[in-house]
Order: C-alpha cells, then structure tokens, then sequence
C-alpha cells in the first residue's frame, strides 16, 4: 500500500496518524527490500531507493550525495514531492561538499544522523547557505550511509517547514539507512563479480584460442615430418583421395615418382647418423627447389620419398624424374676429410587422363607400379630413373 493510499483509506475511516506513520514507514521499508539490486546502474538504484521514500513519507526533497573518489560529496540523485507526482524534473544541481562541511559533511565525518529543525538558524548550515545561494528548506536531516565501517555517501530528507520532522523519520530513517547500504554494497559486489566474471571469461576465451592454435599446430606438425620439414605419408593418405579425383575431372594426367637413396645406410655407417640427417635435409631442400607449388612431395619413409605431380605426360614425368636424380647426384659433403656424393634411384608411373576416367585406380596400386619400376631401377644398377610399363609386370 502507497502512502496515498493509505491517506485515502484514513480519510474514510479515521485511522490515529500513528499508525499512519507506522504504515507509510512499514511500506517503505517493504519496497525497498523488494528493489533489484541487479537491475540498471547505481544511480538508477539509488533513485528507486529515494522514489519509494517519498512517495511513503511526507517530505518535500530527498536526495543521496554520494562518496566520489576525491573524497567529496557528490549530488548523485534527488527528487522532489512535486516532481514525483508528475511535474517537471528538477535540474540536477552540482552541490559537492568535503568531509565535515555543512550538515551533509557533518553527518559523514561523525557518522551520526544530524537532524536540523530550523534550518535559518542553525550554525551546521553557515557553509551550505554561502556555497548554493539556493532557497533553504525549515527542516533537514542527514543520515550516512555505510557499508560496514565504509562511507558510501549521505542520505537526505528535507521539508520546508521548520520543526517539521518527528522522531518517526528519524527511526525510520536509521532502518532505511541500513537497508540502502545493504542494497548498494549488493549492488556494488555484484558488478565486481560480474566483472571478474568479464575478466576470467576473456582469459578462458584466450586461452581457448591458444588451445585451438596449438591443435592446429600439432595437427600440421603430425602431417609434416620432422627432420626434413616435408609432408609425410600421413599426409600423403589424406591428400591423395581428393588429388586423384581431382585430376579425373579436370581430365588431367598424374604421375607418382619414388625415389630412393642408394647405399644410404653406408653414409650413416661412415660418417654417423648425424651427417646421414644432414643429407636427408639437404636432398630434400634441393628437390622441393625442383617442384611447381601444385606439386606434392612427401618423405615417405626412411631415405625414400614420393612427389606426386599432374598435368604431365610420360615423357615429361621422365624429364622430370631425369632433372631431381642429377640435381641430387649433384650434391656433395664434406667429412673425414673425404668428399661424400649420393645418388637416387627412382621409378616413375604416369596414368593418362583416358586411364584415370576408369575408377578403379587406386592409390596403393598407382605407388605399387612406381615401385616396380624403382626396383627395376635398383637391380640395373641405381642411380637410374625408370618409367613403369605395364609389359614390366610380366617380368
Ligand atoms: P639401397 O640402395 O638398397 O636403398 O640401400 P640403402 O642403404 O639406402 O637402404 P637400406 O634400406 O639398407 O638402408 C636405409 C638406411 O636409412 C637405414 C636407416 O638407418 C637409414 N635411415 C632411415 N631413416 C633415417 C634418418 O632419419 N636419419 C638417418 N641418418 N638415417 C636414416
Ligand atoms: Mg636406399
Ligand atoms: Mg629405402
């Protein structure tokens, strides 16, 4: 029930102006404890605080100057009866004050509620009347608002009429004081976790992303090899599906190309493990030097490496397998004083685009033919390229 309310049921029944007061405070004090602290911003919480204080109470103004940062006072919000019931908003007046000046400093230096019954006469409002020039109100009182042992700012109820203000205000202003403080601190710790909340949810988004790099990371590591920085087999397996289809509608050619280094182990047994790595690098830089960027070259394994590459025909497959075997027969080290040289084998197998119409090619067979011819390569003596025939299976 609404102090007007309240005012209408009196005039009907002629209820003591006791229990008037004890209603319109009670109310009050009910909807006050029934504001959300989690709605708006402080200033709008604040305001709710103050319209249900006047409209249960008899008062002309209220208002809460609230504790900035620079330790002064500040208006934050205010409103008067008049407004209140529909007239036109005040303009927000800019009163500040320091600690201890005035009746509002006054009430926030001792902590105590200060209750002024004339304001004209009395000495706590000297500073208050030179600072605004403004029309004085016959009765105030200020009460400070805490939380905990904290000032939060000063509450204000003023009428203009001196002597004004019972001991009924008072108490209820005590209560109402507590209860402010409550909803403020509430307020104030519930955006303090929301930003908390903010801040960890960034973190965890951060470290998310980092994660989904790492991922992304260790999935391309997993699909490179890491001693020569070549796509591997694994990677090989997933690419070659989507080449190979690829290359059927294009209606292009494709040819796969193993090779092989030969006596590769006697490297490793001469000279150590360390420069057989070496070598491995080094062949695999000079060859990817060699390849279009629609090329595919993979270390398949060991010292044996495949290059898958479209558009090309047997002649030129052979060409090209020709130019990677004297380009790597070109390459030289030097350890224990001796100069080292290594040469490749290699088998190449060309499928023509009327072939790859055909699907049934598959992959393990296309590799299986260019290894044929790589052995070939290594039985007639190494350091050979060999195209596949298919007469050569008969062999
Ligand atoms: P072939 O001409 O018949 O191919 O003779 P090969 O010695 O090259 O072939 P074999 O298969 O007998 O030996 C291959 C060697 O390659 C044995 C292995 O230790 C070596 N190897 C495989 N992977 C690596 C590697 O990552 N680093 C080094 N240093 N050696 C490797
Ligand atoms: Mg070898
Ligand atoms: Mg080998």
């Amino acid at each position: 029930m609404t102090m007007d309310e309240i005012s209408e049921t009196i005039n009907r029944s002629k209820i003591p102006d006791i229990i008037v007061d004890l209603l319109g405070s009670l109310s009050a004090i009910k909807e006050l404890s029934e504001l959300n602290s989690q709605s708006g911003n402080e200033k709008e919480l604040i305001f709710k605080a103050l319209s249900v204080l006047i409209q249960n109470q008899d008062m002309e103004r209220c208002s809460f100057f609230i504790l900035d940062k620079e330790n002064y006072l500040v208006n934050l919000t205010g409103l008067s009866i008049k407004e209140h019931l529909g007239g036109d908003k005040a303009a927000q007046s800019s009163l500040k004050f320091k600690i201890g000046e005035g009746i509002i400093g006054l009430a926030a230096k001792t902590g105590t509620l200060q209750h002024c019954n004339d304001c004209n006469q009395d000495p706590r409002f000297s500073n208050h009347i030179s600072q605004t020039n403004a029309l004085l109100p016959g009765s105030i009182i200020s009460v400070p608002v805490m939380a905990a042992n904290e000032l939060l700012g000063v509450l204000n109820i003023s009428h203009p009429e001196a002597n004004y203000f019972s001991e009924w205000h008072i108490r209820l202003l005590l209560i109402y004081k507590n209860m402010m403080g409550e909803l403020i601190t509430n307020y104030r710790l519930l955006q303090q976790m929301e930003e908390q909340i903010a801040v960890r949810t960034k973190k965890l988004e951060a470290a998310l992303e980092d994660i989904n790099q790492l991922k992304e990371h260790f999935e391309s590591m997993s699909m490179l090899d890491e001693l020569t920085g070549l796509y591997n087999r694994r990677y090989f397996y997933v690419q070659i599906e989507s080449i190979l289809a690829r290359t059927k509608r294009h209606g292009q050619s494709v040819c796969i190309l193993v090779f092989d280094l030969d006596h590769f182990k006697k490297i490793n047994d001469a000279y150590g493990h360390g420069l057989g790595d070496i070598v491995l690098k080094d062949v695999s830089n000079s060859v990817r030097e060699e390849i279009r960027e629609s090329d595919i070259l993979v270390r398949f394994g060991g010292e044996e490496f495949v290059i898958i590459f479209t558009d090309t025909d047997s002649d030129m497959g052979q060409a090209f397998a020709e130019r990677i075997r004297t380009k790597i027969a070109s390459l030289s080290w030097q350890a224990k004083g001796d100069e080292i040289h290594i040469t490749a084998s290699i088998g190449v197998h060309c499928v023509i685009a009327d072939t790859l119409s055909q699907d049934d090619i598959d992959i393990d067979s296309l590799i299986g033919f260019a290894d044929h011819a790589l052995y070939t390569a290594k039985a007639s003596g190494r350091n050979k390229t060999v195209l596949f025939k298919e007469t050569d299976l008969n062999k």
